[in-house]
């Protein structure tokens, strides 16, 4: 993308009708299968996902961004990052949840049109949106799930790591961001350790009564859940680039088998 074409980019990284256009543009050039499997607030949802599926023992990727409204370096990374790897992704089964949060990205907001934090409603059953979204994703198992977001209070780039399978990713990961934007520099966020960006705490179900999607996919479908972060105060040139390139190992370390 030239500095012009990306500049114009960001300028509508809230125009949620005009990031489903390029995806549905780039679902229709791959073959891949973009489907509504909800509406939220009056807007449709959707999920990408290869329509021809790779060989069996392909590695299984979930990915997601926009379930905050605020955070649009996530949704913005995810479409132009799909855009480029399209090839390497033929040999994936992925499901990507390109915007879980229209509305909220349409209005600049962490939360849908009627205050729920759909990030802390995945053991609720009022929330349509997440409900559709367990039963797109029931019966299926992935390797890895990554969730994109970004946060006002970062100092620099940050990862969740649920500790499960090794070898574990987190550091490979935060070193592909810290190309573009610096790790986080503090000690604790939100009251959790952090070392040089990395959070890697085991959860229990019971620790919060509020699920985000990070433990829907650990306690559910993902044999990995990993929450990348970064931070909102930073240009949104240099926050599209870090998830990018966090993507990009992502991939790399789940083909490399
Ligand atoms: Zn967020």
């Amino acid at each position: 993308m030239t500095r012009q074409t990306e500049t114009s980019a960001h300028l509508r990284a809230h125009d949620y009708a005009w990031l489903v256009a390029r995806w549905k543009k780039l679902a229709a050039r791959e073959r891949w299968k973009m489907g509504e499997f909800a509406e939220a607030d009056g807007l449709p949802v959707y999920a990408v996902e290869p329509r021809r599926l790779p060989a069996n023992d392909a590695p299984a990727l979930y990915l997601s961004a926009g379930i905050h409204g605020d955070e649009p370096a996530a949704t913005e990374a995810l479409v132009s990052w799909a855009a480029r790897r399209a090839r390497a992704l033929a040999r994936v089964r992925f499901l990507i949840f390109p915007c879980l949060n229209p509305w909220g990205l349409l209005n600049n907001n962490r939360r849908n049109a009627v205050g729920i934090d759909l990030n802390r409603g995945y053991l609720r059953e009022d929330v349509p949106v997440i409900t559709a979204q367990k039963a797109l994703v029931a019966g299926r198992t992935f390797d890895a799930a990554l969730m994109l977001h970004e946060d006002y209070d970062a100092h620099g780039i940050y990862l969740y790591e649920l500790p499960s399978v090794k070898p574990f990713w987190g550091e490979r990961l935060l070193a592909a961001g810290a190309r573009h934007v610096p790790c986080e520099p503090r000690a604790k966020v939100e009251g959790r350790t952090c070392r040089k960006g990395l959070i890697r705490t085991r959860i229990t179900p019971g620790e919060m009564p509020e699920h985000p999607e990070a433990f829907f996919v650990a306690f559910g479908p993902s044999r990995r859940s990993l929450t990348f972060e970064t931070p909102s105060e930073f240009s949104l040139t240099a926050r599209v680039r870090a998830h990018d390139a966090v993507l990009d190992e992502l991939l790399k370390l789940a083909t490399r088998g």
